[in-house]
């Protein structure tokens, strides 16, 4: 048994260090190839209200599992994708699957927004917010059912441009929320130019809550700014109920992370969650 166990330890190191030395066109060969033959896959993470403890949305995550490189994080490949350029095509498969999948659960009468990641070229591009409301319209979503999580460094770049656009998609009537907030470069007056309505804390703030005294200044500072400007505020990577009994002392509004479920597939979630989208989440 050991020395089975080290075997497929070794393969499993092997497989990993692959796509450390894989050509970035190797990958990008690969994921043109996912694409093509619907390889990817999107699994939801549930986002709870703090207050009432009721799961309010997902956030949807790309999966990746290829033949040759296996289960591939999307923090190692949305990256070379972003280099390479074929983000684009895989954020429109996103967008689409995402919108399919609020379509159907808002069909069976649940109450749930999808949070889709956008990345900043797919962002960029001309036809962005017209490929929204396309979707939008041939799937019946009500807009506010989607949440894009736009990061900083998409804010940053052509502010005026920037600004038209997220003004057009709030017309549209999406709502919009800046991921991984407080890790980026960023000017602090785009938060009242732009039409957001969240931050999402970084995960990198919430995981040594609460014993890191920076942390807890950082982490004190950002809801309240958001609470001031009358945005709503989440906290990610919530992986202990010490981490949401603090969180919830400073007023935080919403939370996501392992402490309530990793994200799951379409069919986990249905079986384990929707149920509950009315009802209150069990806590581990
Ligand atoms: P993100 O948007 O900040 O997503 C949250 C990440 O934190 C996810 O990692 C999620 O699985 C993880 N997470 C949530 N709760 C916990 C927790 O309690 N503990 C820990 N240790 N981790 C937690 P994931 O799925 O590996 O995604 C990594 C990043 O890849 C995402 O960070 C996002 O930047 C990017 N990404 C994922 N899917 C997409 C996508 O469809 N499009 C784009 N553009 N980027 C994506
Ligand atoms: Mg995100
Ligand atoms: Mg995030
Ligand atoms: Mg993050």
């Amino acid at each position: 048994h050991v020395k089975e166990r080290g075997r497929s330890d070794f393969r499993f190191y092997q497989r990993q260090m692959n796509i450390g030395l894989l050509s970035r066109m190797k990958i990008d060969h690969a994921m043109r190839q996912a694409l093509e033959h619907n390889q990817f896959r999107l699994h939801y993470q549930p986002l709870v209200n703090l207050d009432n403890d009721r799961l309010f949305g997902v956030e949807a995550l790309l999966r990746w599992n290829d033949k040759d490189l296996g289960e591939v994080s999307p923090a190692r490949f949305i990256p070379i994708a972003e280099e390479t350029g074929v983000i684009v095509a895989i954020g429109n498969w996103v967008m689409h699957s995402a919108i399919a999948q609020a379509a159907l659960w808002h069909q069976q009468g649940h109450k749930l927004s999808i949070s889709v990641n956008v990345s900043a070229l797919q962002f960029q591009q001309s036809d962005f917010v017209e490929n929204i409301a396309q979707a939008l319209h041939e799937a019946a979503l009500p807009p506010d059912r989607i949440e894009l999580e736009l990061t900083e460094s998409i804010l940053i770049r052509d502010v005026e441009e920037t600004l038209k656009r997220l003004q057009a998609l709030a017309e549209l009537g999406v709502k919009m929320s800046i991921d991984d907030f407080g890790t980026g470069y960023s000017s602090l007056s785009y938060l009242k130019r732009f039409p957001i309505s969240k931050l999402k804390i970084d995960r990198s703030f919430i995981m040594n809550l609460p014993g890191d005294e920076s942390d807890i200044a950082i982490v004190t500072a950002i809801i309240s700014l958001a609470h001031a400007l009358k945005l709503r505020v989440i906290a990610e990577g919530v992986e202990n109920a010490e981490q949401r009994d603090f969180l919830a002392s400073l007023n935080c509004d919403e939370l996501q992370g392992f402490l309530y479920s990793p994200a799951l597939s379409a069919s986990e979630f249905e079986q384990a969650y929707l149920p509950l989208a009315a009802k209150a989440v069990r806590r581990v």
